[in-house]
């Protein structure tokens, strides 16, 4: 399986034009690779890099009573310097804000993680409306949106290429968004959008602390899991913050402005960019928070740790 991963990652990432439009840079995501050696549709889904019988695949729905508290689980440490910041992408499937990995400068390290990972990018799914858009769930609750910051695995890794492949090569922070006060920092990030609404465009965006966009609430769940867009690798060590973010309407609304489509093609809104639940198989979902007690969690069921 692996094997047959690794040539198709290699002859995505050799078909793809990411690089060569771009200079040097290669995609991170890993969806655009393939996106992009087939044109017809919408990207993604057409390719055959799926993994057949994989045994560890995201998102899945977080069932908060069948997760296990794990005392041993440390606080996530992060560090991240906002001038390793380089640029906004939208690659066709999301808006991609890409750092600067060559050094330890933006890094996490503890929570569930034996290494500390540095920062490579961070991207958003989201929904048409509000009811939907997150990949992970809450006892089947949808958040309109989710958050993912993807770093790396540097100490045992010569690149990001090679981490995508390897058991514990990934790390990625889930954060949750829903309805509700304007948040000031993703502003700086929503002002930016509209220099970014086709396919294949790039800004510079330098200085930003992404750390802004994660809830000070320590609280995480953490699963073995994997790449969201192909080529689904079973890479990632995820760790979803319980607490989500509060984001207004208009500004989820200037993610759903940005398109799927270059210029010049017929325009396609960028919106429920997101894969479908996955099955959890056998898999624990530990919690770094001891689970509350509640009087009666028929009836009242997660709604007041994690608001609408
Ligand atoms: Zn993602």
């Amino acid at each position: 399986m692996l094997p047959l991963l690794r040539r198709a990652w290699a002859a995505a990432a050799a078909a793809s034009s990411c690089s060569s439009r771009r200079g040097s840079r290669r995609c991170s995501l890993g969806a655009c690779c393939s996106y992009r050696l087939r044109d017809a549709l919408h990207p993604l889904w057409q390719s055959p890099l799926t993994i057949p019988g994989g045994t560890r695949q995201s998102p899945i729905n977080i069932q908060w009573r069948d997760s296990v508290y794990d005392p041993f689980l440390k606080p996530l440490k992060i560090s991240y310097d906002p001038t390793t910041c380089l640029h906004i992408w939208n690659n066709g499937y999301s808006f991609l804000v890409e750092f600067d990995d060559s050094t330890d400068r933006s890094i996490i390290i503890g929570g569930p993680l034996e290494n500390q990972y540095r920062l490579k990018q961070f991207h958003f799914h989201w929904g048409a409306i509000n009811d939907w858009g997150s990949e992970h769930t809450v006892d089947s609750k949808f958040y309109p949106a989710e958050l993912h910051l993807v770093h790396w695995n540097a100490v045992e890794y010569p690149s990001f290429e090679d981490a995508v492949m390897e058991g514990n090569g990934l790390a990625v922070i889930g954060v949750f968004l829903k309805l509700g006060a304007r948040h000031e920092g993703l502003q700086t990030l929503v002002d930016a959008l509209p220099a970014v609404r086709h396919k294949d465009t790039v800004i510079e965006f330098d200085v930003f602390d992404p750390s802004c966009l994660i809830p000070s609430c320590p609280d995480y769940w953490t699963y073995a899991g994997s790449l969201t867009t192909p080529p689904l690798t079973e890479s990632v060590t995820w760790i979803i913050k319980k607490k989500p973010i509060e984001v207004d309407e208009d500004q989820l609304e200037a993610f759903r402005m940005l398109l799927f489509t270059s210029d010049g093609e017929e325009e396609k809104r960028m919106v429920d960019n997101f894969r479908p639940l996955q099955p959890l198989m056998n898999r624990t979902v530990r919690s770094s928070f001891r689970p509350q007690r509640r009087r009666d969690p028929a009836l009242r069921p997660h709604a007041e740790q994690l608001g609408p």
